[in-house]
């Protein structure tokens, strides 16, 4: 069967889809269904009324979230709408069960309108402990996700924008730790100034590459000093043109330590690799298919060339899943009040540090060609490793505990043994 028709028949299988409700009390007998709903029912929802931080006891609002999307920018397939895009959100609710234990209403709202969006999801805030955004269009992603963090007292999550800066900073943080470089020297070529690029690149600052050290290019070129005077670029692509000139994807590449594609499929050569300085780290991820191969970009010269894709047919997949699952069960159990910058740091870090240990046999198994061992081929921790939920999630709490935006603290150790039993 092909893959295309194995789908079908997976999604379609009774019952549809791939989620379903399930209740967590007894509900046998009246007297359950008297507490489960009217008359017993009552007594919650005056305590609630009385103090709002009781719906995190009373209620699934501490494991929930919601996987809002209008359809606008949906994996590679664009703007399909918010009914196609509802498989998307379904299968995003998968993940965050399957890896973090976290339960997930999809929610696909037909408004492509940024404002009218916006205005939805805050009004969404009382079901919610969390708001994943997903595949929503740039540069509305943007505006809709400062505005909900602004405005919302739950964390507020653009996954497309900074799942890719943490999983790729995680890999990023190794990479130039393998090649004898530091953040502080690397000078960085980005392929892409949408949604994923820009998070990246403001996210490698904050991991402490220099915002002048790095060079971004769009469909047009490099974004310069003279596109930004011409009021070609928006405010978080701005400050990358300052003092730049102008040129092409080949200029900026030139001479750089590290590449990061996240625009589209074979746009860089193999002449373009050589180019670049001494041990270059070439992070190709566009989807599907990156914007140099792994194999073409390793074979391009002799002195060691680390690559990462998005794909998992090679080393180094650089995947979403190591990051939002963990991320939002860690900011979950403080009751957080944001994901900020502080948690996804200690998120990329953690991940770097667990590629660095021994990987169990068990994850060798699942993946079952050759050893996994820390080095150019193995930069970030596979999806499968279990050990991520217990070692990621804990650093994630602890930051949005030290940073001031947890509403609860918990004991970091019985909260570790806690996530490994
Ligand atoms: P997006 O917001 O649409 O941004 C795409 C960017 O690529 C735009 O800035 C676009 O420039 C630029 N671009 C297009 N053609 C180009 C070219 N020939 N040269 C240089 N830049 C070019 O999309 P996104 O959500 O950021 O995703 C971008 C890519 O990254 C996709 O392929 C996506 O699958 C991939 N991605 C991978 C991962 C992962 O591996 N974990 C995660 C997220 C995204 P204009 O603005 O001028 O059109
Ligand atoms: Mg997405």
């Amino acid at each position: 069967m092909t893959l295309e028709d194995e789908s079908r028949e997976y999604h379609r299988r009774s019952p549809s889809g791939k989620v379903e409700i399930s209740t967590t009390k007894p509900t046998s007998t009246q007297r359950d269904l008297s507490l489960a709903y009217s008359p017993g029912v009552a007594t919650p929802c005056r305590d609630i009324a009385e103090d709002q931080s009781l719906a995190y006891e009373y209620t699934t609002k501490g494991n929930l979230v919601g996987v809002v999307s209008n359809g606008s920018a949906v994996l590679g397939l664009g703007d399909i709408g918010p009914a196609a895009s509802k498989p998307v959100m379904e299968g995003k609710g998968v993940l965050f069960k399957r890896f973090a234990d976290i339960d997930v209403f999809d929610i696909e709202l037909d408004l492509a309108d940024p404002g009218a969006f916006t205005e939805a999801v805050a009004a969404m805030e009382p079901t919610f402990g969390g708001i994943n955004l997903e595949d929503i269009r740039t540069p509305d992603c943007f505006s809709i996700e400062a505005a909900l963090r602004d405005r919302l007292d739950i964390p507020v999550f653009h996954d497309d924008q900074h799942g890719t800066a943490i999983i790729s900073g995680a890999a990023l943080l190794n990479a130039v730790d393998l090649v004898d470089k530091s953040l502080g020297e690397v000078h960085v070529a980005f392929a892409g100034a949408g949604a994923a690029a820009t998070a990246t690149a403001r996210f490698y600052t904050s991991l402490g590459v220099p915002r002048e050290q790095i060079t971004m290019c769009d469909v047009d070129g490099i974004l310069s000093a003279s596109r930004a005077d011409a009021g070609e670029l928006n405010e978080f692509t701005e400050p990358f043109a300052l003092g730049v000139e102008d040129g092409d994807l080949a200029d900026a590449i030139d001479g750089a330590d590290v590449f990061v594609g996240l625009s589209v499929g074979g746009i860089v050569s193999q002449e373009m690799v050589q180019s670049m300085a001494a041990d270059p780290i070439i992070f190709a991820m566009a989807n599907p298919d990156p914007e140099i191969s792994y194999d073409d970009a390793r074979a391009a010269r002799d002195d060691t060339v680390i690559v990462a894709t998005g794909r998992s047919d090679y080393p180094n997949q650089v995947n979403n899943v190591l990051g939002f699952p963990f991320i939002f069960r860690g900011a979950l159990d403080v009751r957080a009040t944001d994901i900020n910058e502080e948690m996804k740091r200690a998120a990329a870090e953690a991940l770097a540090d667990l590629a660095r240990t021994d990987v169990p046999d068990s994850v060798v198994k699942a993946y079952g060609d050759g050893p996994l061992r820390f080095g150019t081929e193995y930069l970030i921790p596979k999806p499968l490793d279990s050990r991520i939920l217990y070692e990621v999630t804990p650093a994630v709490a602890e930051a949005a505990m030290d940073s001031g935006v947890a509403r609860r603290s918990v004991d970091l150790d019985s909260y570790r043994e806690e996530l490994e039993a």
